[in-house]
């Protein structure tokens, strides 16, 4: 038995799994094809976005840019408006910069509209990790290579019996586990069991297909240990200029930041609000943020309208608390 694999690197457990993926796989859209290109825009979609939302935005932006071509012959505008509601904005400027590249000559550093078919290649790309470097490449070349996400590694975690994996020990248990037979449809057998199966709060061990190899099944919320990370605080103030018909005064923001390159009213952590009146206040919480934005209200003689650039969730909320008011 292998030292990091458990069970797990057994045939007949894998076998298992493999039999209970083909059976029980969710239809996901992205599923039906080894075209790269729709597999890498649902692998990073669905970094930060859930599944039922994902699927949205995933067809939202494979209808417009069927080909990495149309997108790097788009403008990172429209791409942001596709991606509004989605979150986490700098995954789709990342990857309109990675569609540019990817479509330049290979005298200027490109791909010729070719995107690498390796996991190493697709590291070197803007925004690729080694997760969807090693998704994209296993799943549309089948290249024998261990996807590690958070599903993953609780799977690990509960099948080793290891409340506190180590970012290492997972991926040597990943790498020892993988069925490199058909290592597309292993990695992510392995992750639709963590998402809909091996869940954090309620593992549904009695169906699950490698019970007979977990280690944690006796007491599987014991694994993996809780993470303990407290959402940093941002404290911003806000002034939302409206003209006499209630449409906003937005300006784009600058390439760095949380809101980057995103449009919306006046933001940061200091402004001057003397001559403006005080609405209240609105609470955002992101990920890794906890946002408390301030807001005052002031007029202007012409506004724009907000339909035709991207907002983020948060421009939104505070446009409707003034409108409230
Ligand atoms: S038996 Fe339970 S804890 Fe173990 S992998 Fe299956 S669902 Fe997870």
């Amino acid at each position: 038995m292998s030292r990091w694999g458990g069970r797990l690197s057994q045939d007949i457990h894998q076998a298992s799994l493999m039999a209970w993926f083909a059976e029980h796989q969710r239809d996901l859209p992205w599923r039906n094809t080894k075209d790269p290109w729709p597999i890498l825009l649902s692998e990073i979609l669905l970094q930060q976005t859930q599944v039922s939302r994902g699927i949205v935005f995933w067809q939202r932006l494979f209808e417009r840019y069927p080909t990495v071509q149309d997108m790097a012959v788009s403008t990172e505008e429209e791409v942001l408006l596709l991606w509004q509601g989605a979150g986490y904005y700098s995954r789709a400027r990342r990857l309109f910069q990675l569609a540019k590249l990817v479509c330049a000559p290979i005298s200027e550093g490109g791909y010729n509209g070719h995107l690498p078919v390796t996991g190493a290649g697709l590291q070197s790309l803007p925004g690729i990790g080694p997760y969807t470097a090693a998704a994209v490449a296993s799943i549309a070349h089948g290249e024998s290579i261990a996807c590690v996400d958070g599903n993953v590694r609780r799977v690990m975690a509960r099948q080793m019996a290891n409340a506190t994996p180590t970012t290492k020990e997972v991926q040597e248990w990943a790498d020892t586990v993988l069925w490199t037979k058909d290592a597309g449809n292993w990695n992510q057998a392995v992750m639709e069991l963590g998402a809909t199966v091996c869940t954090p709060q309620k593992p549904r061990c009695g169906g699950c297909p490698i019970a007979s190899s977990c280690e944690g099944a006796s007491s599987p919320l014991r694994f993996p240990a809780p993470k303990v990370r407290a959402k940093k605080r941002l404290d911003l103030m806000c002034i939302v200029l409206l003209d006499p018909d209630g449409r906003p005064h937005l300006v784009q923001r600058g390439n760095d930041g949380i809101l980057a390159s995103m449009w919306g009213p006046q933001m940061a952590e200091q402004l001057d609000v003397t001559s403006y009146e005080y609405v209240g206040e609105v609470h955002h919480v992101l990920s890794h943020r906890d946002l408390h934005v301030r807001i005052w209200k002031g007029s202007i003689d012409q506004g724009m309208d907000e339909g035709n650039v991207p907002l983020s969730s948060l421009d939104q909320k505070v446009l409707k608390r003034v409108r409230e008011n």
